[in-house]
C-alpha cells in the first residue's frame, strides 16, 4: 500500500490547489483549480499522466470561483469527471459526481471519506484520504485560522471543525489559501501565552520571508496553536471574559474579532 503523491500549486494571490496522483494505479487529480493551464504546465513537468487524460479528477470542495473557476476548461482539455459536494451541485461547474458525509471517493486505490463541513459556504465538503494521512478541507480549516463564515453560523462552523478536530494529529492539513502570517498574527493577539503558538508564528515568519509555503501544516499543531479549534482553552476564554459561554460561541467570538482585525 502506498500513499498519494502530493504537489502543492500556488495560484492567483494566495491559493492553492493540489495534485494528487495514485502511484499504484497513475490515476491523477486535482483539487479546486481556478485556472486550467498551470494545472497542465505543472502535470507536464511532472510527467504525470492520468487514465484517460492528463487528469481523471476534478476534486471539488465548495462552489467559489476561485476553487472552481478552472473546472469546465479542464474537463474540456482532458476529458475528467468532477467530484463536489451535493449540496452545492447546482453550483460547481462540471459536476459529476455529488458527495455528502460518509461517502467514499476513489481516486484510484486510495480513497477519501467525505465529511460535510458547511460553514463557509452551506455545502463545503472535505476530503479525507485517511491512508496517506491527507485532509484537503480548503476553506473550512486554515493553518492558524479557519474561514469565513459567509453562509453558515458559528454554530455551524464549530460543529464542522469538531469533525476534523477528531482525526489524528498526524493528520496532513492541506488548505485553501496561504493566510497563515495574518492568522499567526491574530491568534498571537488571541492567545498570546502560548509558547507553543508563539514558536509557530516565528517560524512561519521565516518561512514566508524566503517565500516558501507554510502548508500543509500538521493537525496536532492546529489543536495546540490555532486560536479556532480552542474555544475550551481557560486562558482564551478569560482574555475573552467569557468563562460560562459555551464553546461555540467562544469560537464566534473569535471569529467575529479576526473579521474586525
Ligand atoms: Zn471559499
Amino acid at each position: 500500500m502506498s500513499s498519494l503523491q502530493i504537489e502543492i500549486l500556488p495560484v492567483l494571490n494566495d491559493n492553492y490547489m493540489y495534485l494528487l496522483r495514485d502511484p499504484a494505479t497513475g490515476v491523477v487529480g486535482v483539487v479546486d483549480p481556478p485556472v486550467a493551464g498551470p494545472v497542465l504546465e505543472r502535470l507536464a513537468e511532472l510527467d504525470w499522466r492520468g487514465k484517460q487524460g492528463e487528469i481523471d479528477w476534478i476534486l471539488s470542495t465548495h462552489h467559489h470561483p476561485d476553487h472552481t473557476a478552472g473546472n469546465l476548461e479542464l474537463k474540456e482539455r482532458t476529458g475528467c469527471q468532477v467530484a463536489g459536494p451535493a449540496a452545492e451541485r447546482e453550483r460547481i461547474p462540471g459536476i459529476d459526481v455529488a458527495l455528502s458525509e460518509g461517502d467514499l471517493f476513489s481516486l484510484g486505490e486510495r480513497a477519501a471519506r467525505i465529511f460535510d463541513t458547511p460553514g463557509h459556504t452551506a455545502g463545503h465538503i472535505s476530503y479525507w484520504f485517511d491512508d496517506s494521512q491527507a485532509l484537503f478541507c480548503a476553506d473550512t480549516l486554515f493553518a492558524l485560522g479557519c474561514g469565513r463564515l459567509f453562509e453558515g453560523s458559528a454554530e455551524q462552523m464549530w460543529l464542522s471543525l469538531q469533525k476534523l478536530l477528531a482525526l489524528p494529529n498526524e493528520t496532513l492539513v492541506y488548505c485553501g489559501h496561504e493566510y497563515t502570517l495574518s492568522n499567526a498574527r491574530f491568534a498571537t493577539s488571541i492567545d498570546p501565552d502560548n509558547s507553543a503558538l508563539a514558536a509557530r508564528a516565528a517560524e512561519v515568519e521565516k518561512r514566508r520571508q524566503a517565500g516558501e509555503p507554510t502548508v500543509p501544516s500538521r493537525l496536532g499543531e492546529e489543536k495546540a496553536t490555532n486560536p479556532f479549534l480552542r474555544p475550551f482553552d481557560e486562558g482564551i476564554r478569560s482574555r475573552l471574559g467569557m468563562q460560562e459561554a459555551d464553546d461555540a460561541e467562544v469560537f464566534g467570538e473569535i471569529r467575529r474579532r479576526k473579521d474586525e482585525a
